[in-house]
C-alpha cells in the first residue's frame, strides 16, 4: 500500500470523481477547508440543486465526461461507485497523484471516536440499532456513510463546534473501504462475509480484502468486533493486531455476550429476553449482538440497553410487512440483493412462502438456495433479467413460474396463495433492470400490493 500523507488543503487542487452523495459531501468539505475543488462525473447529471450550490461556493463541476483538468491535482477523492481499474484512475496513479476514498478524506478532520460497520449484509440495520442505543445513552451519535449521509457532511457540520460526546457511526460498503490509508475506527464491526458484488470483484479474495481493509490500522487500543459464527471472518481476523471480541449466536468462548436460550446475557446478568425484541429473525439477533457488544465496550449501562431493545423497529425494504390480505401476508424485502439475505428471509418464517426472485443478476450462484427450499418454499416466481438463470438453477427443486414484470409476479403469487401463506419479495438480485434502485422496486411492490386490496 502506498502511504499517503494528510495534506493541508489550503489552495491545493483537489479532484473528486463522482457526483453522488459522497462526492458532493467531500467537495463541500474540501472547499470549506480552502481547497480549489473540481468535481467530475462521467454521467450527465441534470439534477440542479448541487450545481447551484457548487456555483455559489466556487466548486468547479464537469459532468457527462472527464476533461484533462482532472489531472491538474494534488489529491484525488474517489466516490465508492468508481472502481480502481478505470483508465482515468490508472492514469492518475501513473502521474503520482495521491488517491483516497471519501471516508479516508473525512476522517482526517476529526479526532472523535468512530464506529465503522461493514459486512455483506446487515450494515444499515446494525448501524441503526447502535444509533438507537447510543442515542439513549450520554453519548452523541451521528449516523453516516453508506446509509445515505456522507461522512464528509457530518464532519463539516461539526467543524466549528463539535459536541464533546460526539461519536460517528459509519456504515461502510466494501467499495468505501478501497483506498483507505490512515482511517482508523475506535471500534470496527465485521458482520459477515458472503459472496456479493462478484460483478465488481474479480475474485472472492479481492472482495474479502476490501472488507478487511477496515482493520488495517487497528492496534491494541482499538476494538475489532467480528462474527465468530462466520468462518471466513474467524480465519481473516486470526492474526490481526487489535483488541478482538466475538459476537454470534453460537456462544463461542471469545464472545462477550451469550444467548442462554431465552435471553441475551452478559456475565451472569440477563440483558433482555429474546421474545421481548420485536425485530424478528436470527440474522437480526446476530446484528443486535454486534450492536450491544459495541455499546458495552463504550460503557453504556445494561439498563439503557435493556430499555431500547424491545422498541427496535425494522427498516423499510428489509423484511417489511406490507399488509395481510385474506390471510396472506405480503413482505417487502427489496434490499435483499444477494443470496445470503434471501436465505435469512426464508429462515425468518415458519409459514409456507411464495417467493419472488429476480432482477439484475450480480453473477450470483442461485443453486445455493436449493438446501433451503425444502424448509417452507411452496413456489418461486421469477421475473426480470435474471429470469432464465434462476429458472435453470431452481426449477427442479420447486414449482417455478417465470414472468416478465414485478406486477406479473405478484399476480402469479396470488393465484397460488391461500390463507396462512407468505408472499415474499426477496429478490436476490440488483434492481437496475426495471427500477432506479431497490427503494423504487420496494415502493412499486407496495403499490402493487395496495392495488391487490382494492382490486
Ligand atoms: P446492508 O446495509 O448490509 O445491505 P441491510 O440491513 O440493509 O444490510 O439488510 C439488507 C438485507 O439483508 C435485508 O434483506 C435484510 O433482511 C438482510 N439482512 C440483515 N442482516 C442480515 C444478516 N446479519 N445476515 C443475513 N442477512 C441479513
Amino acid at each position: 500500500m502506498r502511504v499517503i500523507k494528510k495534506i493541508k488543503l489550503k489552495d491545493k487542487n483537489i479532484t473528486i470523481i463522482g457526483m453522488g452523495e459522497t462526492g458532493q459531501g467531500a467537495a463541500i468539505l474540501a472547499k470549506q477547508l480552502g481547497a480549489n475543488v473540481l468535481i467530475s462525473d462521467s454521467n450527465e447529471i441534470r439534477e440542479k440543486t448541487f450545481h447551484q450550490k457548487a456555483h455559489k461556493l466556487g466548486i468547479k463541476v464537469e459532468t457527462g465526461g472527464h476533461t484533462s483538468k482532472i489531472y491538474n491535482s494534488d489529491l484525488w477523492i474517489l466516490s465508492p461507485g468508481v472502481p480502481n481499474n478505470l483508465d482515468i484512475v490508472k492514469n492518475a496513479s501513473d502521474k503520482k497523484i495521491s488517491i483516497i476514498s471519501e471516508v479516508e478524506f473525512a476522517s482526517w478532520f476529526t479526532n472523535k471516536p468512530i464506529i465503522g460497520v461493514t459486512g455483506s449484509n446487515g450494515k444499515t440495520t446494525t448501524v441503526n440499532i447502535i444509533n438507537s442505543i447510543l442515542y439513549a445513552s450520554s453519548l452523541s451519535p451521528v449516523l453516516t456513510g453508506n446509509m445515505g449521509y456522507a461522512f464528509s457532511r457530518a464532519i463539516l457540520n461539526d467543524i466549528t463546534k463539535c459536541d464533546e460526546n460526539r461519536i460517528y457511526i459509519v456504515e461502510l460498503s466494501s467499495f468505501q473501504l478501497e483506498n483507505i490509508n490512515s482511517f482508523k475506527p475506535f471500534i470496527s464491526i465485521l458482520l459477515n462475509i458472503t459472496p456479493d458484488h462478484q460483478d465488481r470483484y474479480e475474485t472472492m479474495e479481492k472482495y474479502i480484502e476490501a472488507k478487511m481493509n477496515i482493520a488495517i490500522n487497528h492496534d491494541m487500543k482499538s476494538h475489532l468486533l467480528y462474527n465468530s459464527d462466520d468462518n471466513i471472518l474467524v480465519e481473516n481476523c486470526k492474526n490481526l493486531n487489535a483488541k478482538k471480541t466475538g459476537f454470534g449466536l453460537k456462544n463461542n468462548s471469545e464472545n462477550m455476550l451469550k444467548i442462554d436460550g431465552s435471553h441475551i446475557q452478559i456475565g451472569k446478568t440477563k440483558l433482555a429476553s429474546i421474545d421481548s425484541i420485536s425485530l424478528k429473525g436470527m440474522h437480526n439477533l446476530s446484528n443486535i449482538l454486534a450492536a450491544v457488544t459495541a455499546a458495552k465496550i463504550l460503557n453504556v449501562s445494561n439498563e439503557c440497553i435493556a430499555k431500547v431493545l424491545p422498541d427496535l423497529r425494522g427498516i423499510e425494504h428489509r423484511l417489511e410487512k406490507v399488509s395481510v390480505i385474506e390471510g396472506v401476508a405480503y413482505y417487502n424485502d427489496s434490499k435483499a440483493t444477494n443470496i445470503e439475505s434471501v436465505i435469512a428471509a426464508i429462515q425468518s418464517f415458519a409459514k409456507p412462502i411464495i417467493l419472488i426472485l429476480g432482477g439484475e443478476d450480480k453473477n450470483t450462484n442461485f443453486n445455493s438456495l436449493t438446501p433451503f427450499i425444502n424448509n417452507n418454499i411452496k413456489k418461486i416466481v421469477s421475473y426480470g433479467k435474471a429470469n432464465n438463470k434462476i429458472s435453470i438453477a431452481l426449477r427442479d427443486a420447486v414449482e417455478l413460474k417465470k414472468v416478465f414484470s414485478l406486477r406479473d409476479a405478484v399476480d402469479e403469487c396470488k393465484k397460488s396463495a391461500v390463507s396462512g401463506d407468505v408472499i415474499l419479495l426477496s429478490p436476490g438480485c440488483a434492481s437496475f433492470d426495471q427500477f432506479r434502485n431497490y427503494e423504487h422496486r420496494g415502493n412499486e411492490f407496495k403499490k402493487i400490493v395496495k392495488n391487490v386490496v382494492y382490486a
